[in-house]
């Protein structure tokens, strides 16, 4: 697996060859994961690429950032214009962007203050599942390894360091075959995927849990409640046991990266009927349509090039 490269790739306040966006190795978010960053994706649609919920995910960086005391060196509108920029230059229909802002070469002390990176990246990254899994239902696994707890690490921060535990648990679930890894937290109960918040449906109740539960509050997470509750079903935010996910009519995650995708299994226990079922079909086909700009409703959740955030 490899990058579909581009030619441009914005660094520290302007467009830069993709070869020569380099980091230093005494770089210390390299050292210590110090750093804090987005996923988001642009979809085509009629007006050309939409980012999909730019400003939710630019909220999340900058209050990432606070916690780490990293100040981002650029405004929400500079951040905007060049990641906008960006995409046009590399003529991107759709794509998954990449900000990440990090504590850069200065000093490795633990207690040094560094100068701050900038760097924004945009490619093509059409599934980051197989599609087939997606639609048919992944085979996941609960992960031997507990979801870092809130009183830790703050979950709500997308912070760099914090996802070694992604790393590890996705390299564990794949060594024993399965698709992906669902974490529990420290205190038994679901967290979510390793990169991916985690919803079940029972009764044609839509339930997922929330920071409490030691989560990344997602973006999709919040525009599928959203959805959900615009089509009539009744969302519960609270706390999710091993039990209730196995015992589940439907499950599945979502995240920016896989979007929606149901959970067929859970070590080798079939979800429901095992597969996508009516009401996780249901919430996708509406995202897919407010993706693409097909549904009036949602169309402030797209930001269009000349949109300002
Ligand atoms: N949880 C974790 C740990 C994640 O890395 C992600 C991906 N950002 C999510 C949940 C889903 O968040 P979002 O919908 O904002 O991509």
């Amino acid at each position: 697996m490899s990058f579909n490269k581009t030619k441009w790739v914005w660094h520290n306040g302007g467009q830069v060859l993709w070869d020569e966006a380099k980091v230093h190795a005494t770089a210390y978010g390299l050292h210590y994961g110090a750093g804090v960053f987005e996923g988001i994706r642009a979809y085509e649609t009629e007006s050309g690429p939409a980012v999909f919920r730019l400003a939710e995910h630019l909220d999340r960086m900058y209050k990432s950032a606070d916690i780490y005391n990293l100040n981002i060196p650029y405004t929400r509108d500079e951040l905007t214009e060049a990641i906008t920029e960006n995409i046009r230059l590399n003529d991107l229909k759709d794509c998954y962007i990449r900000p990440i802002v990090y504590f850069d070469s200065g000093s490795l002390g633990i207690r040094a203050v560094t100068p701050v990176s900038t760097t924004i990246i945009a490619w093509k990254w059409e599934h980051a599942l197989h599609p087939d899994k997606k639609k048919h239902g992944l085979r996941t696994t609960i992960s031997p390894w507990r979801k870092i707890h809130h009183s830790m690490m703050p979950s709500t921060a997308k912070s760099t360091g914090q996802y070694l535990s992604s790393v590890h648990a996705v390299q564990d679930a794949v060594k024993r075959g399965f698709d992906e890894a669902i974490f529990l937290n420290a205190e038994g109960n679901i967290a979510e995927g390793a990169v991916e918040n985690l919803f079940i449906v029972k009764n044609n109740r839509v339930i997922t849990n929330d920071e409490q539960s030691s989560v990344l509050l997602g973006i999709t997470r919040s525009s599928v409640i959203d959805i959900a509750r615009d089509l009539g079903y009744h969302v519960d935010i609270r706390t999710i046991t091993p039990d209730e996910l196995f015992k589940a009519d439907e499950a599945f995650f979502t995240g920016t990266a896989v979007e929606i995708a149901a959970i067929g299994s859970v070590d080798d226990r079939p979800i429901g009927s095992g597969t996508s079922g009516p009401v996780t079909s249901e919430i996708k086909d509406k995202f897919t349509k407010i993706i693409h700009g097909k549904d009036d409703h949602y169309a402030k959740w797209l930001h269009y090039e000349m949109t300002t955030v």
